[in-house]
């Protein structure tokens, strides 16, 4: 089950989605290049109801230059989260639609950490 924001209501994408993204999105690949273009033209359409925090994208294409992906979907983005205490407890992937950023998924694979987008934000900004 999605939530489901009002138009208009989210015209940047919040905080802990724009760090994350900027966390993964972080290297020289032209693909992460485009797709951080893309980031303050996001807006957050729909979230997971569990709490993971995983996101669903809008994004306006007309203002902005497709990603060099492949079309169709595909994940252009992945950064493994690492605990402080050496734990990889899940992963964040970033998955694109015909060059577009399209959603942001935290995945867990712990049965004991909780993996959520505030933890994951937390995880990728203190990795050194
Ligand atoms: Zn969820």
């Amino acid at each position: 089950m999605l939530v489901r924001y009002r138009d208009g209501m989210n015209e940047s994408p919040p905080a802990d989605v724009a760090d994350v993204l900027a966390a993964v999105l972080n290297t020289d690949n032209p693909v992460h290049v485009a797709l951080r273009r893309q980031v303050p033209h996001l807006s957050v359409r729909a979230r997971c109801t569990c709490g993971c925090g995983t996101a669903y994208f809008d994004l306006d294409t007309s203002d902005v230059e497709p990603a060099p992906t492949s079309p169709s979907t595909v994940v252009a983005a992945e950064a493994q989260l690492v605990t402080e205490a050496g734990e990889c407890p899940g992963e964040v992937l970033v998955s694109t639609q015909d060059g577009y950023l399209a959603w942001l998924e935290v995945c867990s694979w712990s049965d004991d950490i909780e993996v959520t987008l505030a933890a994951a934000r937390h995880w990728l900004q203190t990795r050194s």
